[in-house]
């Protein structure tokens, strides 16, 4: 584009204020969307509306000799998403192309859900996405979001075609080479910022989904393995206090098949709702009240395949009656965006936390007896997964080098967890089992922490050195697209293992509590908790005297 001569060109007016505050050496924190990620960049973030700005925010990055990384809705709950340098928002470039191969190019800032909808105006739509259509395709492709299913590709990673990416010189690239592609499927931010994509699309079609109620040994007697091999959409919720798993089967269906049903995995709350909600969880925590924490669990059991208590129902047509089976369109089956969503509410906010680790498929029963090993010990009841119990997911084996599915058939376990009113010092019920099931799931099974859902401590160099095959050849790839390192991180120098660093929320205290380091001592545990050995792994327990309650009770 060219300007007037005495017309001041808004792209050099943007570059002179963003070297202003390069040098103003500020603090510009900005964190992850529950807050828990803290980073500390050296200017605030920028939104590039073009590939021409974001090329001249990477090439200022370079003449300051400063680092830049692109980000998308903060999703992310790991310092993946940290620079000390320029961050940049890729929001408003957000374009869908239909190209003549039936591809669809795409904006990197561009929402799952927005491009979703795109397609189904054209009559298509993807293969299979993951759950949550609030985050951005450049983000969903960062750390491979993924469905669920062993039959289609469940990320969007893998449906990737090409890319439009700037290097770490400033160059525009096209990516298009298997070789490269594998790369850049799962790129963690760290082989380019990425500009737009290219996806395969399918003509639209629709999906019928039945959940059911059956006993755990389904988990260990080969049941669920030879179930999750013959469907489109396959997915379990593990209710190990109750031993039964809610089992979620969806096969594709034509697009006349008579359905509007949706998924309600993600509801709009108000913020009664959220004060709520926040108010009856804290007050279940500070007391220890394990009857109405399994409360809890129950309304989340029966919201899956019931008539729903306490819960949203999962699948509605309504918004009120559960549909159990419900038959939609299969992106609307599959993922959703809440548009208020508990975490939206600031100060009184019902902030999650995540923990996710992927397996090789044939280990899902050595992985659910481990589960149990530990829960013996801990007593179930002590260790309730309230939210979306123990979440069970599958993946085919994926040509992304860097996928927590790459090159073997994948089950994930993931668990969530609502966050304590001052999460920084008052430890969550159940701690325990949480902190050593997740240690063992890495020591004894070799499982892949999901790049986007585990605390930081999951990604020092030696665990991701022991589990990732390929990052010899990531590595190589982030030499070739960036040989100066504009797009490193803390994150990045631990892949790279040469640097074990971290980004520390500044509130941290008890590194144990947010999964910054496995306790050693008490005090990396929370209040009036000690460090003991659970089944061998050291964990934060309540202290003898404090069995029953947590002394630090605060309601809002
Ligand atoms: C409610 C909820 C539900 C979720 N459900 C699922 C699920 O079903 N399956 C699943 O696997 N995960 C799930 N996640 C995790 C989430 O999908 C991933 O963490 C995803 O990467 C977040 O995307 P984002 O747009 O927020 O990207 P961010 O978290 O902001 O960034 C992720 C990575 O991508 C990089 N990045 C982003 N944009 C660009 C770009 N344009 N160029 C270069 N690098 C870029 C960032 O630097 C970072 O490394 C869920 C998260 C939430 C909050």
């Amino acid at each position: 584009m060219s300007y007037p001569r005495n017309f001041i060109n808004p792209l050099s007016l943007q570059i002179c204020f963003l070297l202003l505050a390069s040098f103003s050496n500020g603090q510009n924190p900005y964190q992850s969307y529950q807050t828990s990620i803290y980073c500390n960049a050296s200017s605030p973030i920028e939104h590039p509306t073009s590939i021409e700005e974001v090329q001249a925010i990477v090439n200022l990055a370079i003449s300051t000799n400063q680092t830049v990384k692109a980000i998308g809705s903060r999703h992310s709950i790991s310092d993946v998403i940290c620079t000390e340098g320029i961050p940049m928002n890729l929001e408003n470039i957000k374009y869908t192309v239909l190209n003549s191969d039936g591809t669809v190019k795409v904006g990197a800032g561009a929402k799952v859900k927005d491009v979703l909808d795109f397609l189904q105006s054209h009559n298509l739509s993807l293969i299979h996405v993951p759950a949550f259509g609030g985050i951005t395709v450049g983000g969903a492709i960062g750390t491979g979001a993924h469905g669920s299913s062993l039959l289609h590709p469940t990320s969007l990673s893998d449906q990737v075609v090409g890319l439009t990416i700037v290097d770490g010189q400033g160059n525009v690239q096209i990516i298009n080479s298997a070789n490269d592609l594998a790369g850049f499927q799962v790129h963690l931010g760290l082989l380019g910022i990425v500009v737009d994509v290219t996806l395969t699309t399918v003509p639209l079609f629709k999906m019928t989904i039945r959940n059911t109620l059956h006993p755990e040994t389904i988990l260990t007697d080969g049941t669920a393995l030879i179930w999750a091999q013959s469907r489109d959409w396959f997915e379990m919720w593990w209710f190990p206090s109750s031993s039964s798993v809610v089992v979620s089967v969806g096969d594709y269906v034509d697009v006349s098949t008579p359905g509007e049903h949706y998924t309600n995995m993600l509801p709009n709350v108000n913020l009664l709702e959220v004060i709520a909600g926040r108010t009856a969880y804290e007050l279940l925590q500070a007391t220890r009240n394990t009857s109405g924490l399994l409360a809890m669990e129950e309304a989340t059991r029966l919201s899956m395949y019931e008539v729903p208590g306490a819960k949203p129902p999962l699948y509605t047509g309504d918004g009120v009656k559960l549909e159990n089976p419900a038959t939609g369109f299969a992106h609307q089956l599959m993922s959703n965006r809440c548009e208020s969503c508990p975490w939206d509410y600031g100060a009184v906010a019902l902030n999650p936390e995540e923990s996710s680790l992927a397996f090789n498929l044939y280990d899902l029963p050595r992985v659910v007896n481990t589960v149990r090993g530990i829960l013996s010990q801990e007593g179930a009841e002590n260790t309730l997964f309230t939210m979306i119990g123990m979440f069970i997911r599958f993946s085919r084996a994926s040509p992304a080098l860097m996928a927590i599915s790459s090159g073997r058939p994948t089950v994930t376990f993931e668990w969530t967890t609502p966050m304590r009113t001052d999460p920084f010092n008052t430890p969550k019920a159940g701690i325990a089992g949480f902190q050593a099931i997740a240690q063992a799931m890495v020591t004894e099974h070799s499982g892949r922490p999901h790049w986007g859902k585990n605390g930081p401590y999951f990604f020092n160099p030696d665990i991701l050195e022991e589990v990732h095959p390929n990052r010899n050849s990531f590595i190589g790839l982030m030499a070739k697209y960036d040989p100066n390192g504009v797009f490193h991180n803390k994150f990045a120098k631990r892949l790279l293992a040469t640097s074990a660093e971290m980004n520390v929320h500044p509130s941290v205290t008890h590194c144990a509590l947010q999964e910054y380091c496995i306790c050693s001592k008490d005090d990396d545990c929370g209040n009036n908790q000690i460090c003991k050995a659970l089944n061998g792994y050291m964990a934060c327990h309540d202290a003898p005297t404090n069995s029953k309650k947590d002394s630090n009770l605060t309601i809002l």
